[in-house]
């Protein structure tokens, strides 16, 4: 069987890899139009900040390491037209513009996203950047040591906006982040977390101008000089725009069936509207677990897990695709947070009815020093008010205790509720945790707002 996979980022290589796992000796074509194979975005931040130091070395796979597994390789070469029904795509190589036809049994399109560019005055002035992919690694590096870059204005306050915003704070700039959202990070957290994190992010000179809509990039001599939303001007040496992504998927207008925002529409099986044709990774929406609904959540570890079924679905397997609960997590200088599911912010717009409880407390017990580890911890479960089911959680603290939300994750997955997780055996040892783990209390607590909210009814 011959298989083609589109993109090398996560979704095409876990693709790849799951096919060699089960079938070494299938016939794999994998092209990728840049001129790198393979690189991961997640890692820019590490980049960016110095502690990655060579930016070839973030990534997967080698060209060569792949051809020796017997993969057969080809960078710089697009794909540029599907034709189903000859079961034939068209490449086109970058370097000399060679074209050719190739035929497949199967194909694989992991062809991703690329930064959403804002409709405004001045989007195509120089130092109007984005944060994405090796090309921008690079250029966004040699501005951290730009002496001419004074003020950053990032756009956007998803996690990729507040890492591009820490990395040019830590390289002594001064940044704003603007939002056209009322809070910095409310997709991920709610209001409780994000005031505390917004401090965090004042506390290193970093200014949040939420809730206001950007109307343009000024410009002098080509160059942007200052960003003009609908509240002020801000001052910009450099933008780094993370306003959102938008599906790379122009070549399939025609070819499969895409859904407004040009996603490509899958089922459970990853297959798209023509036989033999799959998709996988940000070009698509996942099964969100929490709704039961299929959502846009753009994250590497959901491409792989959908790599990972499109290679057993066609290979001949029957594998519907997990559900999934958009867990994430990040830090925000000293803090670390995070989330998973469904939030009390997020609710409404995911068409969810839900209840939350808070719990702050200490990760350890209270005689446990500050210097030995102990410190604040905030906690919230999310979860369905008519039978407690668990929905989501938001986890955060100066200590990282953000692996609890993947324990949040699989319940949500098992479709655990309230009182299942009120008295699930946790360990207790002080040099790590309390004798009641927090994820324990927030459930006792939510166990008793249910039943309050019984007696109300
Ligand atoms: C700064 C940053 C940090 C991130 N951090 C995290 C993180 O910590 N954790 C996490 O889970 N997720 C993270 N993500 C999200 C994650 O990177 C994406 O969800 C993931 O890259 C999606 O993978 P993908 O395979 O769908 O496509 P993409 O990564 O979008 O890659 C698609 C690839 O396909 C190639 N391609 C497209 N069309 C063609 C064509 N026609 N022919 C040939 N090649 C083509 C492109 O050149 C590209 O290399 C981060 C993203 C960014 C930008």
């Amino acid at each position: 069987m011959k298989v083609i996979v589109v993109g090398s980022s996560h979704g095409g290589y876990e693709t790849v890899r799951g096919i060699l796992a089960a079938q070494p000796d299938t016939e794999i074509q994998w092209y990728e139009q840049g001129d790198f194979l393979s690189f991961l975005s997640c890692g820019m931040q590490l980049y960016l900040e110095g502690t990655v130091k060579d930016v070839n070395s973030v990534r997967y796979a080698t060209p060569e390491g792949m051809t020796k597994a017997g993969v057969h390789v080809f960078v710089q070469q697009a794909i540029t037209k599907v034709d189903p029904a000859k079961h034939a795509v068209h490449v086109v190589d970058q370097q000399s513009g060679a074209e050719r036809d190739e035929t497949y049994d199967k194909l694989v399109l992991s062809v991703g996203a690329v930064p959403f560019e804002l409709p405004v005055p001045g989007h195509d002035l120089k130092n109007v950047y984005a944060m994405r992919g090796r090309d921008w690694a690079i250029k966004l590096k040699a501005k951290t040591v730009d002496p001419d870059v004074k003020n950053v204005v990032v756009i956007g306050s998803g996690y990729i906006g507040i890492e591009a915003a820490e990395v040019f704070a830590k390289a002594g700039k001064h940044v704003t982040i603007i939002d056209m959202l009322p809070r910095l990070l409310s997709l991920y957290l709610d209001e409780e977390f994000t005031t505390v994190l917004t401090d965090e992010l004042a506390a290193h000179d970093i200014t949040a101008a939420a809730g206001q809509g950007v109307k343009s990039f000024d410009g002098r001599d080509g160059k942007v000089v200052s960003v003009t939303t609908d509240q002020g001007t801000y001052p910009a040496d450099l933008v780094v725009s993370a306003a959102g992504i938008k599906a790379n998927t122009d070549m399939l207008k025609g070819v499969v069936d895409l859904d407004d925002h040009g996603l490509i529409e899958i089922n459970q099986y990853l297959q798209t509207s023509q036989p033999d044709i799959y998709a996988v990774g940000d070009a698509t929406l996942v099964p969100f677990a929490p709704t039961g609904q299929d959502n846009r959540i753009a994250l590497a570890t959901n491409a792989r897990r959908q790599g990972r079924f499109a290679a057993k679905n066609l290979l001949g397997e029957v594998a519907p695709m997990p559900a999934v609960s958009g867990s994430s997590a990040l830090s925000v200088f000293d803090y670390h947070f995070a989330s998973t599911g469904v939030k009390a912010g997020t609710s409404d717009k995911l068409g969810v009815k839900s209840t939350s409880v808070l719990v702050t407390d200490t990760v350890r017990p209270k005689f446990v020093p500050h210097d030995a580890g102990n410190a604040k911890v905030w906690f919230k479960l999310t979860f369905d008010p008519a039978d407690g089911r668990i929905l989501g959680a938001q986890i955060m603290s100066t200590v990282d205790v953000t692996a609890n939300i993947n324990t949040i994750s699989l319940a949500i997955q098992a479709k655990l509720t309230v009182a299942d997780l009120a008295y699930t055996d946790f360990f207790f040892q002080p040099g790590f945790d309390r004798p009641w783990n927090i994820m324990n209390v927030a459930a006792q607590k939510a166990v008793k707002t249910l039943s309050d909210l019984a007696l109300t009814h």
